[in-house]
């Protein structure tokens, strides 16, 4: 969707799309989205995991499981007040691009430090399954928005990430103790890439749909319903 000033309101959890697939990613942000369910056991592990850090950052720590980010010389971000903020509003990290026609904004939900200052974007991600090997590339471009936005705030961004994976331990225990296993995923990030790759978004933004993409499932399935995205 559009601003009123007329930007594509673009967010990083969105950004894969592009990705995946263009036709979607331009039917998605072209028309309103049908409301989603809050997925409240998701967001119940977020904010576990907020406070859990929170708890060892007091401390200039991690908690056990992510002890190995000490080992690279990296510490939690200790500017909690500041952090809270880039958690709790959309709008305080937010980009506007006017010549390339996009407004970027998101919600944060941890923040790094290199050794050297730079800051690094985390972000937690809870789920029943282990991670994939190629989990990575579908918050990729997610994380890298994140040290985007930073950096047009003023701020020196590391060239790395981190997904904070958190999973089921053992689905068999029938225990509603749920035991969780962890694992800390490093991601390479690269600030020129993604803002061109924004400015590419929004560009094919600004054009006529691009025709359903036979290799999506997604597009396949409205096309066979009589192709609602077959828009000009
Ligand atoms: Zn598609």
């Amino acid at each position: 969707m559009k601003t009123k000033e007329g930007l594509w309101k673009l967010s990083p959890s969105g950004l894969y799309g592009y990705t995946e697939c263009r036709s979607c990613f331009w039917a998605d942000n072209h028309y309103k989205k049908a409301p989603m369910l809050p997925l409240l056991l998701n967001s119940a592990m977020d904010s576990i995991l907020k406070a859990r850090y929170d708890k060892y950052r007091a401390d200039g720590a991690f908690p056990p499981e992510a002890k190995e980010l000490e080992k690279e010389g990296i510490k939690p971000f200790e500017d909690i007040d500041t952090l809270n903020e880039w958690r709790a509003k959309t709008g305080a990290l937010k980009v506007v691009d006017e010549g390339a026609g996009y407004e970027l904004t998101g919600k944060i939900d941890d923040v790094l430090v290199e050794a050297d200052g730079r800051l690094i974007p985390a972000d937690y991600k809870s789920s029943g399954n282990a991670p994939k090997e190629d989990k990575q590339k579908y918050y990729r471009d997610q994380l890298a928005a994140y040290g985007f936005m930073f950096k047009k705030h003023g701020r020196k961004v590391s060239d790395r990430a981190y997904l904070l994976h958190y999973f089921v331990k053992d689905k068999s225990n029938p225990s509603i103790e749920v035991k969780f296993a962890s694992h800390v995923d490093l991601v390479k990030i690269d600030l020129g890439a993604i803002e061109q790759k924004l400015a590419d978004m929004a560009k094919l933004l600004n054009k006529s749909y691009p025709g359903h993409n036979e290799d999506c499932g997604k597009c396949s399935y409205h096309n066979g319903r009589g192709g609602i995205f077959d828009i000009t």
